[in-house]
């Protein structure tokens, strides 16, 4: 279940919440095939948005939206505590970091230095459509490039039963097309060592309607004691309220997300040093990317520049990926060669900027107090003073694309 936190709360899980209990993630899919129904939905969830404006509202793009909340296309980092229901009931929640990227295919770029911030992925997949040009586009980005893991989200599966009137058993052929067709890419893309293909069998794949709220993995029909089938009559009879009761579609996304989609440091030890260079990996800085340790020297990177519609101030995204930023740091940008100072820091929520003194590894930041490109890389300004040289501080890696 979703659970709203008060500020005080997401700051002691931001600062001293264990990694184990921590996911930073993006959405990305073709565009119209779901992504801002499915993330109103957990917005929904989170108790941001009134139940009945999510679906009908779509809080990440929709222009009269955006000027109600001022969210804009580039904005969107989506902060959610979650309390797993399998858990017993005092375990710590979790605290997902939802990193939105672009849905059209021209931001491609902007695509790109999103995933680098996060590190896994739901693809999401239309259905009837099953993978289209920009689902490969964002697999090659999300898995070959940026090396985010992936989890599988097949949408708008209510308009297989209502529209083209399929059989089950015609439903899942359909299914597992998509998954195969999903999975060549992945085999194709992943890193040497893993094994990231999906699987319904094992709960990395779901399937649902973002519009009517429900969804499931084969975990939670075993779990409910329902048999897929019996799915299908639910949904021929129009009990929709059933089906967004006993599978809400939250459950089935932020479940796969907790068990398939990797935490900061898991991923930090296989991603970076695919990501940075000009690192050695057994020099302090290298240990501590790869734990991302909050002691650390600092290293971080600008993923989205905004223009906060309410303050009209340049508002940066970012993520740490060693060290701890803290307000008042002076930082050193390695591309431009600047130095420049944080004013203001933070996580974002949706529109606000929640305060913090000190954000450290492992977790998004939001900041004010100058402007860069996005997909530049940081470093404190008095670590970028040791190198005689400023062509070797370490960086990220030009994206490709
Ligand atoms: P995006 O471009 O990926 O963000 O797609 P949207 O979320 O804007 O959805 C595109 C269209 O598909 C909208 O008209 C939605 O109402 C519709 N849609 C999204 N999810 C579903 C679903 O699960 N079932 C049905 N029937 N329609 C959906």
């Amino acid at each position: 279940m979703v659970k709203v936190r008060n500020p005080k709360e997401i700051e002691e899980m931001v600062q001293n919440g264990a990694f184990a209990k921590k996911r930073i993630f993006s959405i990305v899919a073709h565009i119209d095939h779901g992504k801002t129904t499915t993330s109103d939905f957990l917005l929904k969830r989170a108790g941001l948005m009134r139940p009945e404006d999510a679906g009908a509202m779509q809080a990440m793009d929709s222009d009269e939206e955006e000027q109600a909340r001022g969210i804009t296309i580039f904005t969107s980092v989506v902060l959610l505590a979650f309390n797993d229901d399998r858990a017993k009931d005092d375990e710590e929640p979790y605290i997902f970091q939802i990193n939105d990227t672009p849905g059209h295919l021209s931001f491609t770029g902007e695509v790109s230095r999103a995933l680098r911030s996060s590190d896994g992925a739901i693809l999401l997949v239309d259905a009837l459509e099953g993978v289209m040009t920009q689902t490969e586009t964002n697999i090659r980005l999300s898995v070959g490039n940026e090396k985010c893991k992936p989890v599988l989200f097949i949408n708008k599966v209510d308009r297989l039963i209502s529209e083209l009137r399929l059989e089950p058993a015609e439903v899942y052929q359909r299914v597992d097309a998509i998954v195969n067709g999903v999975n060549d890419l992945i085999r194709e893309l992943q890193p040497e060592g893993q094994d990231w293909v999906v699987d319904f069998a094992k709960s990395q794949v779901a399937l649902g309607s973002a519009k009517h709220g429900w969804g499931f993995t084969m975990e939670i029909l075993k779990d409910h004691n329902i048999k897929p089938t019996y799915v299908f009559e639910k949904y021929n009879e129009g009990d929709i309220e059933w089906l967004r009761k006993h599978l809400t579609l939250d459950d089935a996304l932020l479940r796969m997300v907790i068990d398939h989609l990797p935490d900061p440091v898991t991923a930090s030890r296989y991603r970076l040093p695919e990501i940075i260079s000009g690192i050695d990996w057994d020099s302090d800085l290298g240990k501590s990317l790869k734990e991302s340790d909050p002691k650390g020297e600092l290293l971080g990177m600008i993923a989205k520049v905004f223009i906060d519609p309410k303050s009209f101030r340049p508002t940066l995204i970012g993520r740490i990926f060693s060290g701890t930023l803290h307000q008042g740091d002076k930082i050193y940008l390695v591309n431009r060669r600047e130095n420049r100072k944080v004013k203001r820091l933070g996580v974002m929520e949706i529109t606000d900027i929640l305060d913090m003194e000190e954000v450290p590894a492992g977790n998004l930041f939001a900041l004010f107090g100058f402007i860069c490109p996005s997909g530049e890389s940081f470093v404190s300004s008095e670590y970028a003073q040791t190198f005689e040289d400023h062509g070797d501080i370490p960086r990220f890696e030009s994206i490709k694309y």
